[in-house]
């Protein structure tokens, strides 16, 4: 008796049922039938007909109100654990084997590596590295010390760092917290991207710290950037930071004042003296910059998710196709324009076509030299397109 009302069944419709078979791990309230968990439960995920279909986390809140988690019959403490440990142990491996040239890297990217709700970042090396986690279901918010002890059984860091400031929470009931979940969280840490070093700040910097989804992206600039640059969304110097060694001189654009700070010390830190950092709304710069008739070779867009929903991805493609239009007009011929979204809702074919609407607004002939994502330790789960949000593509203006 106490073992099944720790062990709660949910039941589904026929058509949620369909939607698993496809590879989909999301159960909609409206495919719910019948379930007797609270909030956060591991439950036995139960056909109409009875049959047991697999393992599930239960939110009493979200419209996604269960996440499949296979078809392995997971129960009990110790189950739960061992399920955890295995899967994040996987996650760690596969990270370890892609040959990442960084000290920052996301070990655990939630659905990709069938850890619905959880991201674990590393940070730092040795003794000295931090994980900082995000736990963003009620089921993984309440194995928060579980899992806090299964990364550091595994990872052996300094400190574990909950950074669940997130929105996103919301829509599971959850509050927004900072909180140290074990051992000790310094202030400022040092990682090493590449051949760039930065002092991250776990607790307040955005994300968890870096943007460790544009490391690849990062990477892709230095081979594309030549004379003069321009990183109009820079936050703490990621793209201009790689690009300056090979341009003449690249202005590093943000809206933050603490990030325009942080991309002046990052860039002292690495010796480097041709980035210009300023504090400026890039929509207003850009615009300035046609005015006064001023040409970049590199530029690179990577702005904040304009489309945070479906409703606003109209206005969204506005904002993206004004940046893009801007951009490719103080664009020299023979330059490159790396250009981001990270949002879900701007599909690649959506996010073409403003590329095209805004390259004939700013008559421009423009060529995808390469269509980019998110770096490959954030890896895309085939039949869950929610999890391809970044898209960068990079084009050449040829006149
Ligand atoms: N390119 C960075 C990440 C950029 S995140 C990297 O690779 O690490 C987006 C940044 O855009 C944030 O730092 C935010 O402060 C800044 N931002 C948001 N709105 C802006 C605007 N209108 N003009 C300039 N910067 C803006």
């Amino acid at each position: 008796m106490l073992d099944l009302m720790s062990h709660p069944a949910v039941t589904i419709s026929a058509r949620g049922a369909e939607r698993l078979r496809h590879g989909h791990p999301w159960i909609y309230r409206s495919d719910i039938r019948e379930s007797s968990a609270e909030p956060g439960d591991l439950v036995r995920v139960m056909s109409e007909r009875g049959r047991p279909l697999g393992s599930g986390f239960w939110s009493s809140e979200s419209q996604i109100s269960l996440r499949f988690l296979g078809q392995e019959d997971v129960a009990g403490e110790r189950g739960e654990r061992a399920m955890l440990t295995a899967r994040i142990q996987t996650a760690i491996n596969f990270r370890q084997a892609l040959g990442i040239d960084a000290t920052a890297w996301r070990a655990v990217n939630g659905e990709s590596d069938r850890l619905p709700g959880l991201i674990a970042d590393v940070y730092g090396e040795g003794a000295g590295r931090v994980v900082v986690m995000q736990t963003l279901t009620q089921a993984m918010d309440r194995r928060i010390e579980m899992v806090g002890e299964v990364l550091t059984q595994l990872l052996a860091p300094a400190g574990v760092l909950a950074r669940n400031d997130q929105k996103v929470r919301r829509l599971e009931g959850l509050d927004e917290s900072v909180q140290v979940v074990s051992g000790e969280v310094p202030d400022a840490i040092d990682v090493r991207e590449g051949p760039v070093s930065y002092s991250v700040d776990v607790r307040l910097g955005q994300k968890t710290g870096l943007f460790l989804d544009q490391r690849e992206n990062h990477e892709a600039a230095a081979r594309y950037a030549r004379g003069r640059g321009l990183d109009a969304f820079t936050y703490n110097g990621g793209f201009a930071l790689r690009m300056a060694p090979v341009c003449s001189s690249v202005v590093a654009l943000d809206s933050s004042a603490a990030a325009v700070a942080a991309t002046r010390a990052n860039a002292e830190r690495n010796g480097v003296t041709n980035i210009d950092a300023q504090e400026g709304n890039a929509f207003d710069v850009l615009r300035e910059l046609e005015i006064a008739r001023e040409r970049f070779d590199t530029i690179v867009l990577d702005p904040p998710a304009f489309a945070k929903n479906k409703a606003a991805l109209e206005r969204a493609a506005a904002g993206y196709k004004e940046i893009n239009l801007r951009a490719l007009k103080i664009l020299a011929p023979g330059g490159c324009l790396m250009t981001c979204t990270c949002s879900y809702h701007m599909d690649e074919a959506l996010f073409h076509q403003v590329l095209e609407e805004a390259a004939a607004d700013a008559h421009a002939t423009v060529t995808i030299v390469e269509k980019r994502s998110q770096a490959r330790d954030h890896p895309i789960l085939l039949n869950v397109p929610e999890t391809h949000y970044l898209k960068c593509f990079v084009l050449r203006k040829l006149a």
